[in-house]
């Protein structure tokens, strides 16, 4: 079956079926203004504040997060994730509406599944005792999937049905963020014609919800941001307003010095620049969507990460720059498995011209981007993702020895890299010394070392079976003892 566009005139400028008390439409928005107006606008401040799935996921945590907005007449634009899990196997709605996409691809009957995924709403408008029937919007939805609307519109639907939930809760304007968030035919998103899209709808709106995840093309046609884009779509809204603050809620306290899976309860970061965030993000630490730093960065609005189970909690400050020091030497420490080093010898190596641009080109020829080349004067080393090497190996290993002729090509396998973050390590000394002693107490063999130019980061490279141990050692003699804070 071919893909319909899912404007058809079955939604297309079509507000919301939903039939609420607080519900707004475009019509009645006037009207409503001073739905929120117990809180006089005055002060000007502004927070954007984005909720996650798990925040959302039951009446219990929607009323925490109505509590918290309530608690602050500055949290003015909420951004809400689709429900998530409400307990470890518990399955999210947005993985809900693809499987029941998927199974109207196949031809299957999707009555029972649609009905589950209303359930999981009707027992949050029950909880929260909220006069809203989403009946009309469920029985579009399930004729949009049997006439295969597209993925994205299916995925869609759970922030879109959430942020009604959510705007009746408060009694905020809804805004369905097809209208405001925009990607061009492509399915590509368009910043900056959003940018203009939503400062100018939002020019009289002080109090508003806007569902994250996706908006529409050109045609009507909805599409998403990647998993969890919900954060991408706060953040683009914290732009468009000039917010003072990105608030990001999640279930957890804030970004995480360490993996709490490696260390139990490991502390949470204060502050964290945009760098040092994106560094340890790269190396694994998941706090936020990749894509979610770029519009608030360009305005230097900070994120604070805070978590809906604990609100009393700071949370992380992620800022442009700071003159604040980190508590510790360092910021952080993340990493992950599944690496692995291609290692080229050749006598002489260093007199010829152009040895490392002909071996990258080979990678590059192949398609694996490299993560780091340490190299000797007679070797040269390429550290890269282990799968994605392992599919092009043989291709890989011929194409150097026909670009520069090695002695050797020996490969090790099984590498982790670790990453030892921190923008207050330029002002320290001793703190390579001190995580190559602590790794050295530890047993752990260190198979690669790497200090990145700008003093933000030192990367070591580890076996894997020693990659625990190894961030235990770190994490112990730099946050349990706090050593190294001796200032140069
Ligand atoms: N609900 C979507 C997901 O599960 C988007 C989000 O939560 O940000 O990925």
């Amino acid at each position: 079956m071919s893909e319909l566009n899912n404007n058809s005139e079955l939604n297309k400028d079509k507000e919301p079926a939903a039939s609420a008390n607080n519900n707004s439409t475009e019509a009645d928005r006037e009207e409503d203004e001073n739905a929120y107006s117990l809180h006089p606008v005055s002060s000007r401040v502004k927070k954007v504040v984005k909720f996650g799935g798990s925040s959302l996921a039951s009446a219990a945590q929607m009323k925490k997060v109505c509590d918290i907005i309530r608690s602050d007449p500055s949290r003015r634009y909420v951004i809400p994730s689709a429900p998530g899990k409400r307990f470890s196997d518990d399955t999210k709605v947005t993985d809900m509406l693809y499987r029941a996409y998927d199974a109207a691809a196949r031809g299957e009957d999707i009555t029972d599944r649609i009905s589950a995924i209303r359930s999981r709403y009707q027992e949050i408008i029950d909880g929260l005792h909220i006069d809203i029937d989403l009946g009309e919007e469920f029985a579009v939805i399930e004729d949009m999937f049997r006439r295969q609307a597209g993925r994205d519109y299916a995925a869609s639907r759970g922030e879109y049905l959430n942020g009604m939930v959510l705007a009746a809760c408060l009694g905020f304007r809804y805004i369905d963020a097809a209208k405001v968030i925009c990607f061009d035919e492509n399915g590509k998103f368009e910043p900056e014609k959003t940018h203009q899209t939503l400062r100018e709808y939002l020019k009289n709106i002080d109090y508003a919800v806007i569902p994250g995840f996706y908006g529409a093309m050109p045609d009507g046609s909805i599409k998403t941001f990647s998993r969890g884009g919900s954060d991408i779509t706060g953040s683009i809204v914290a732009r468009a307003v000039r917010a003072d603050v990105y608030e990001n809620w999640t279930d957890v306290s804030g970004v995480m010095l360490a993996d709490p899976h490696i260390i139990s309860n490991p502390e949470v970061i204060d502050t964290v620049t945009y760098r040092e965030l994106r560094e340890l993000s790269y190396m694994g630490a998941t706090v936020l969507h990749e894509e979610a730093i770029f519009p608030v960065r360009s305005e230097g609005i900070p994120i604070n990460i805070r978590n809906t189970n604990a609100p009393e909690d700071p949370g992380t400050m992620i800022v442009e720059t700071t003159f604040r020091q980190p508590k510790y030497v360092i910021t952080g420490i993340a990493g992950h498995k599944g690496f692995c080093a291609i290692n080229i010898e050749k006598d002489m190596m260093n007199e010829e011209v152009g040895f490392g641009r002909k071996v990258l080109q080979v990678f590059e020829e192949n398609g694996i981007s490299f993560e780091h080349t340490p190299s000797g004067i007679d070797t040269f080393t390429v550290i890269v993702h282990q799968d994605e090497f392992m599919e092009k190996e043989q291709n890989v290993i011929s194409g150097i020895h026909k670009a520069v002729h090695p002695d050797t090509i020996d490969l090790e396998g099984d590498l982790a890299l670790i990453a030892i973050v921190g923008r207050g390590m330029k002002a320290k000394k001793g703190t390579a010394g001190l995580v190559f002693s602590a790794l050295a107490h530890a047993r752990v063999n260190v198979k690669m070392i790497d200090q990145g130019s700008s003093e933000l980061n030192i990367i070591i490279g580890v076996k894997n079976d020693d990659f625990e141990t190894a961030v235990r050692a770190i994490y112990d003699v730099f946050v349990t003892a706090n050593l190294g804070t001796e200032t140069r």
